[in-house]
């Protein structure tokens, strides 16, 4: 009935990393090492870690008419993501420039370029690719406006997922559409505002009365916490020797909603989730970090 188990509308990004003895101060020049250029951004990571695992997906989003564009769609195509619905040119693709010391902190500049001319326009113009989606799953490193015209898209049957970064507040057609909104604690802190309280189970009670119908808060090595009408649930984190948590959010969304659309409660769902992020914490990267499906079934608890 559902051509795809799961589209992404979102960011594309070309990273493009630097190592650095130190990071320059203002009208300061330092010599880093060796460029290394990623595909990265929240929309194409997400799109990449639910097709390694086995997910019909299709990414919706926008790349400039550039090498780095190019780079994106060859590693979209590379995980066996559909990519008819991304577009090409209007403004050069999304770039991450990364600077990183050596205790591993690091600076980060992004460049939105094409990923901000994705218009409400473009998602009008996709309808059949949105109505194709047993669930939709977007961020917001592409215009509010624009995820709101996703939800206004959305056929009856079709699950909507959001995880608001980098967050902004939400409009109520957007909070009322989501199931789930997934979150950290710091999105969490920015959607609700001054009074965000102070325990997971306290962020997750207050998000629910801006309208959702579930939320999923992210805790990291602490694993997770998921709430609906029926109340909150811890899912606890699968222990790994964690050497790089980058992506580890975007995994653990695209597997969640993966796994709401075949079926599971949001435990279930999320204690899948949280195995797949405890993978990709186990190695260096991003998209290189996501697991297949065989690989998750290894992992012990
Ligand atoms: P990101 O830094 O990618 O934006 P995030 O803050 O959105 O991430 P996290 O909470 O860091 O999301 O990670 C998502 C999920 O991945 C967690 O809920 C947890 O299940 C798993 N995870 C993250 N870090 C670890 C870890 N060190 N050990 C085990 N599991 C982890």
């Amino acid at each position: 009935m559902f051509e795809y188990d799961l589209l992404v509308v979102g960011s594309a990004n070309a990273d493009l990393v630097v190592g650095v003895e130190r990071r320059p101060g203002a009208g300061e020049t330092v010599l880093g090492s060796d460029l290394a250029l990623h595909p990265g951004g929240k929309g194409a990571n997400q799109a990449v870690a639910a097709a390694r695992l086995g997910a019909r997906t299709a990414l919706l989003a926008r790349v400039g008419d550039d090498a780095h564009g190019r780079l994106l769609l060859d590693s979209q195509r590379a995980a066996g993501v559909d990519t008819s619905g991304v577009l090409v040119g209007g403004a050069p693709t999304g770039v991450a420039l990364i600077t990183v010391d050596p205790s591993g902190d690091n600076s980060i500049v992004v460049s939105p370029g094409a990923n901000g001319r994705l218009t409400p326009e473009d998602i009008r113009a996709a309808s059949a690719l949105v109505t194709a989606s047993r669930v939709v799953s977007t961020q917001l490193e592409i215009p509010l406006e624009t995820v709101a015209e996703v939800v206004r898209g959305l056929r009856p049957g079709t699950r909507f997922v959001l995880n608001p970064s980098p967050p902004q507040p939400l409009p109520a057609e957007v909070l009322a559409a989501c199931d789930p909104l997934i979150v950290n604690e710091h999105e969490a802190r920015v959607v609700l505002g001054a009074d965000a309280g102070a325990t997971p189970e306290e962020w997750a009670g207050a998000l629910l009365a801006l309208g959702p119908r579930s939320v999923v808060v992210t805790l990291g090595e602490e694993g997770a916490l998921v709430a609906d009408a029926s109340g909150p649930v811890r899912v606890p984190a699968v222990r790994v020797a964690a050497v790089d948590t980058t992506g580890a959010g975007d995994s653990f969304t695209a597997a969640l909603a993966w796994r709401l659309g075949a079926g599971e409660s949001l435990a279930e769902a999320a204690a899948y989730a949280a195995r797949v992020g405890a993978v990709a914490v186990t190695r260096q990267g991003a998209q290189a970090s996501f697991p297949t499906a065989e690989e998750v079934e290894e992992i012990d608890e």
